[in-house]
This record gives structure tokens, C-alpha cells and sequence, in this order.
């Protein structure tokens, strides 16, 4: 985001700014604010911060120190497109905390390449192999002294989306399986309160690996982690039909809340319905119509749900399921809940201007929730395809979704792709179903094939705007 004045700026959240108009505290801050921070504490030199003038620190052959703090504020400016959530004003004290005490060297590394790979400057490219290099040398260190480990889990998520967007996705999804172990070996699935000082929030059951957190930020922050990671695995596993590390009914973490509310009095915090994964497959637990949601639950419940699909539909494609009253019990119950939840969700309004052929401008809430809207409704096309020939209700279902994706794909068409890429993947299904269902019409002869070229062209040409491994183009 760019202010008025042309200076960028980043978001964050915070309890001061809290109204009942801005119920997260959100506000825009001056980036920059990591290179003040170290040239005042450590002394760091930079043209930038002294002078004012531009610092082209890519164009020296050995990187100056300066280097990380320009990274570092580019990182804080596009995080929520990482995946990962910080305490901003205490992470940038920490950075002039001895190195053993500040953040660990891999986590200001995986920041790095993030930054690079979404800064969309392509002249950063021929320094990431470096920056590559010292974030795996760090992350093992990490690991074999096993110091900071909570940096080495955070490091990882970001790694992985960092693989991600490079369109390396086996590697990607190496790092993020080894790191969603280790965020269970660690008890993170296992928070089970938002309030620091309920020792459900504060034991860790079964493991000496990290010590309990500080404070209500830290608990927040191991809160977010936690989820984090959950959603950068699930992204690999919903998509490949594989199993996920995390078992959902072992999950007891509860779903979080912007950071800024822990930074509030504890009376604020416990006022929110506290649920976690098990709860979204109760029909009467009430975790799935909660109105005004903060969009970052609702993504998490969605993927929760995509995998259940994920899961059916594996058991779909290899087995004669048929005959399985269970299968279908689970079918039609995942299916309730899905169009249950779309409903409460809600027609989002530049939705409906694509819709009727307008140029649309959608809001930050109305960006977010268009995630949402398709990765539930790819997961319903997921659901349905395999049944479409002899079931009609499955067919409908299924046009009707790839219809909702169509509308998104329109309102998202003049959006900077550094917000939108993750609906690459989601989008990419119900592509697929497209090219499938207009095989099929062409094997009837069924003359409405050209009004589907158009759709299918105009999906695609989102889809190459999106797609992770084009962005910087
Ligand atoms: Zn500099």
C-alpha cells in the first residue's frame, strides 16, 4: 500500500486504534522504519538513512549490511501475503538485541527472499541463490542446537512460500511437511485458550521443545504460527489429495484473533466464542455462523473443510464407494455445512458489479473474502465432479461454482496480483473442471461450447496473471 504522499507504507494492528468503525486497530505505518531502527541501534551504514537518497545496494557485488533492513521493510509491507503475522514494534526492538537474543539469523533470511520474490524487481533475482544459501545453513544450525526454535518453524512457513512463489513446489512442500512435524513436536497444535493466563494456553503438553510463552503477545504470536503453518500445508495437501500432517481432531489450538486484541485486557480477549477445528463439523456447536468474522478464520475453516473434500474425493477416485452408506453420509454432510457456510458468508457486493458487466473496485475485506469464496467453492467442485453424469444436483453444483469463480476472477482482474496470487491454486480447479466439462459437450455436440471458450479464456488469462512463478514479471 502506498499512501497519499507517495510514501509506502505498511499495515499493522494496534489496541490503541481500536474503534467501533476499525473494531482490528488497523493503521498504516512508514515503512523504513526496520533501517532507522538498526542505523540508530547498530550503527548500520546506508545512504538511505543518513542522506535520504536512494540506496541501490543491489548493484554492489558484495551485499552491503544495509541490505536485510530494506528487505525487512518490504517484508513488513507484504506479510499478510506471506502468511505470517508479527508483534511489529517489538520485532523491530528486537533487531538491535545481541544476536543471540534477537531473532534468529534464518527467519531475517526467509523474510529476505519473500521480500524479493514479491517485491516484483527483477533485478533482486541474482541475489537469492546467496540469500537461499545462508537461510538453509541458518535453519539447519537452528535445528542442531536447537536454538530459537520457534524462529526455525516461522522461517520455514515463510521458506516454503518463498519455494512457492518460484513455482518450486516439491521443494516447497518438503520444507513445509518437516516443519508442521515439528510445530506438533513442539505442542502448537495444542493452545487451547487465547487468555496467557489460563494454563491451557500456557502448558505444552508432552514437549520440553519450547518454553511456555512470555506474555499475551507471545501466546498470540504462537497462536498465528501455529496457523500459519496449517495453512501454507494444506494449500500442498488440499490441492494433491494427499493426507495432511495435522489430524484435524487433534487440533485443540483455538482460532485466532487480530494480534491487537491480546494487547487488550484479558476481559476483551475472553469475550470471543473460542472454537477450534473439531467444532466446524458439529452442525449445532455454532462455530460456522459466526457474523462479521475476522476473514483470516474463515480462511482457516475453509481449509479444513477443502481437506475433509480433499480427503472424500481420494477415497472417490480409487475405491468402489458406492456401496458405502458411510461415504455418503459424509458426502451430503460436508456438502450441508459448505452451503450452509457460503450463505452466511454472504454476496460480496463488487461481486455482483462483475457480475452484470461493470468494472468493479473491491475493498482489503472484500480482496480477503475473495479467497474464501474460492477455495469453498473449488472445494464444492472437487466434491461434486466425479458425480456429474448421473446426478444432477452434482452438475448443478457444479456450474454454479465454477460461475462464483468466473465473477471473482472478473473483480479481481485490476488487482496487483501480490494480494490475490494465493487463488491461483483454487482457480486452477475449477479450470480444470472446465476443460473436463467442455470435452464431454463436445463428445454430445452440445452447442453451447463457444460461451465456454470465452469462459475458459477469460479464467486463464487471470490464471497467468496469478500464477506464483510469473510474478515478478
Ligand atoms: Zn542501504
Amino acid at each position: 500500500m502506498t499512501s497519499e504522499t507517495g510514501v509506502p507504507r505498511y499495515m499493522m494492528t494496534s489496541p490503541i486504534y481500536v474503534t467501533p468503525s476499525n473494531p482490528t486497530g488497523l493503521i498504516a505505518r512508514r515503512a523504513r522504519d526496520a533501517l532507522i531502527q538498526s542505523i540508530r541501534c547498530l550503527g548500520v551504514q546506508c545512504p538511505a538513512g543518513h542522506l535520504g537518497v536512494e540506496c541501490r545496494w543491489w548493484e554492489l557485488d558484495e551485499l552491503p549490511r544495509c541490505y536485510k533492513y530494506h528487505l525487512i521493510d518490504c517484508f513488513l509491507h507484504y506479510r499478510f501475503q506471506s502468511g505470517i503475522e508479527l508483534h511489529i514494534p517489538r520485532f523491530l526492538a528486537s533487531l538491535s538485541l545481541p544476536p543471540d537474543e534477537g531473532p534468529h539469523p534464518a527467519l531475517i533470511d526467509a523474510m529476505c527472499l519473500v521480500a524479493c520474490a514479491l517485491s516484483r524487481k527483477p533485478y533482486l533475482r541474482k541475489h537469492e541463490p546467496y540469500i537461499l544459501s545462508q537461510a538453509r545453513a541458518h535453519l539447519d544450525q537452528s535445528l542442531a542446537e536447537a536454538d530459537r526454535l520457534f524462529d526455525f518453524i516461522r522461517a520455514s512457513a515463510l521458506l516454503s512460500r518463498y519455494y512457492a512463489l518460484r513455482g518450486r513446489f516439491q521443494e516447497g512442500f518438503i520444507t513445509i511437511s518437516a516443519c508442521a512435524k515439528l510445530t506438533i513436536a513442539c505442542g502448537l497444535h495444542k493452545i487451547a485458550s487465547r487468555v496467557w493466563s489460563d494454563p491451557r494456553a500456557r502448558a505444552v503438553p508432552g514437549s520440553s521443545l519450547l518454553k511456555p510463552p512470555r506474555d499475551p503477545v507471545e501466546l498470540a504470536e504462537r497462536i498465528l504460527g501455529f496457523w500459519a503453518v496449517f495453512v501454507i500445508e494444506r494449500m500442498y495437501t488440499i490441492h494433491d489429495r494427499i493426507p495432511s500432517a495435522f489430524v484435524d481432531d487433534e487440533i485443540e489450538t483455538v482460532f485466532p484473533l487480530p494480534l491487537s486484541y491480546f494487547e487488550m485486557e484479558p476481559e476483551m480477549v475472553v469475550g470471543f466464542p473460542e472454537y477450534s477445528l473439531r467444532d466446524i463439523f458439529e452442525p449445532d456447536s455454532g462455530a460456522m455462523c459466526i457474523p462479521n468474522e475476522w476473514p483470516y478464520t474463515r480462511v482457516l475453516k475453509g481449509m479444513a473443510l477443502s481437506q475433509r473434500v480433499a480427503n472424500l474425493r481420494a477415497l472417490a477416485d480409487v475405491v468402489d464407494f458406492t456401496g458405502s452408506k458411510e461415504f455418503w453420509r459424509n458426502f451430503w454432510a460436508i456438502d450441508r455445512i459448505m452451503q450452509d457456510y457460503i450463505e452466511v458468508i454472504g454476496v460480496l457486493p463488487s461481486m455482483t458489479v462483475a457480475a452484470s458487466g461493470g468494472k468493479p473496485s473491491p475493498s482489503a475485506r472484500e480482496i480477503n473474502l475473495a479467497f474464501i469464496y474460492v477455495q469453498l467453492h473449488a472445494a464444492v467442485i472437487h466434491l461434486h465432479e466425479p458425480f456429474i453424469a448421473e446426478n444432477d444436483t452434482s452438475h448443478r453444483r457444479c456450474m454454479g461454482s465454477l460461475e462464483v469463480v468466473v465473477q471473482i476472477a472478473c473483480m479481481i482482474e485490476d488487482v496487483d496480483p501480490r494480494y490475490t496470487y494465493s487463488l491461483y491454486i483454487c482457480m486452477r480447479t475449477a479450470y480444470d473442471f472446465l476443460i473436463r466439462e467442455m470435452d464431454r459437450r463436445r463428445e454430445k455436440g452440445d452447442p453451447v461450447i463457444p460461451q465456454l471458450e470465452v469462459t475458459r479464456q477469460r479464467l486463464s488469462a487471470t490464471m497467468v496473471r496469478l500464477a506464483p512463478f510469473r510474478i515478478i514479471e
